[in-house]
């Protein structure tokens, strides 16, 4: 089971996937939501998983694995720019939020760090938890620590990449259109059509083959 709670302040989707009781915690963006959400459900989280480094993804992070004492998965590079204030993005978020919405955040937000992550790989990483297949494989462009979360040869999460409707983001800090063009464009091209897709932000949906 797949539930999506996102938070309320830019809307970036965490994702609980759920079983035999136990979870995973894929972008731990609002920890009172997802806390309230396990408590409510009855859920044991395992790890936390994250898609890439910046600060939406990343906002209650600390919050979370301390709460329950678990590790966090995520590529070295990802979580090498977690533990800074410039490469996780959260020196310029309330800029980031107005250019989103156009509207000033209701409350200054947070400029954080975090600590390294329990469980890194350099490009790819794979694992099995209670019977589902993961795969992980970086893929640069948007950040460098960004990376394509693969379930059980069905589903995807793919961070900022793929949002419904709306192109991928290469010109933030540490974007790159070369490394995107060169190496994570072909991938997600390769994503077979049907896939369940997951992104960061917006709604989940299946793809089609004439679209991303
Ligand atoms: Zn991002």
């Amino acid at each position: 089971m797949i539930e999506c709670i996102a938070s309320e302040r830019i809307e970036t989707n965490c994702y609980l996937i759920e079983e035999e009781g136990h979870a995973l915690i894929i972008d731990p963006s609002c920890g009172k939501f997802i806390i309230d959400k396990l408590t409510e459900k009855g859920w044991e989280p395992d790890y936390i998983i994250l898609t890439h480094e910046h600060y939406d993804h990343i906002w209650d992070l600390e919050e979370v694995r301390d709460h329950y004492g678990i590790p966090v998965i995520a590529s070295s590079l990802c979580s090498e720019r977690v533990q800074s204030i410039q490469t996780n993005l959260s020196s310029i978020g309330d800029i980031l939020i107005y250019f989103k919405t156009g509207e000033e955040p209701s409350e200054p937000g947070k400029r954080f760090t975090c600590r390294a992550a329990e469980i890194t790989f350099d490009e790819t990483y794979t694992m099995n938890w209670r019977g589902h297949d993961f795969e992980f494989q970086r893929i640069p462009g948007h950040s460098p620590g960004s990376v394509l979360i693969t379930m059980d040869q069905n589903s995807v999460f793919t961070g900022d990449y793929m949002i419904y409707g709306e192109p991928d983001m290469t010109r933030l800090k540490g974007g790159s259109k070369k490394d995107y063009d060169r190496i994570t464009l072909p991938v997600l091209d390769a994503i077979p059509a049907d896939f369940h897709v997951y992104p960061g932000h917006g709604p989940d949906y299946i793809k089609k083959n004439d679209t991303k």
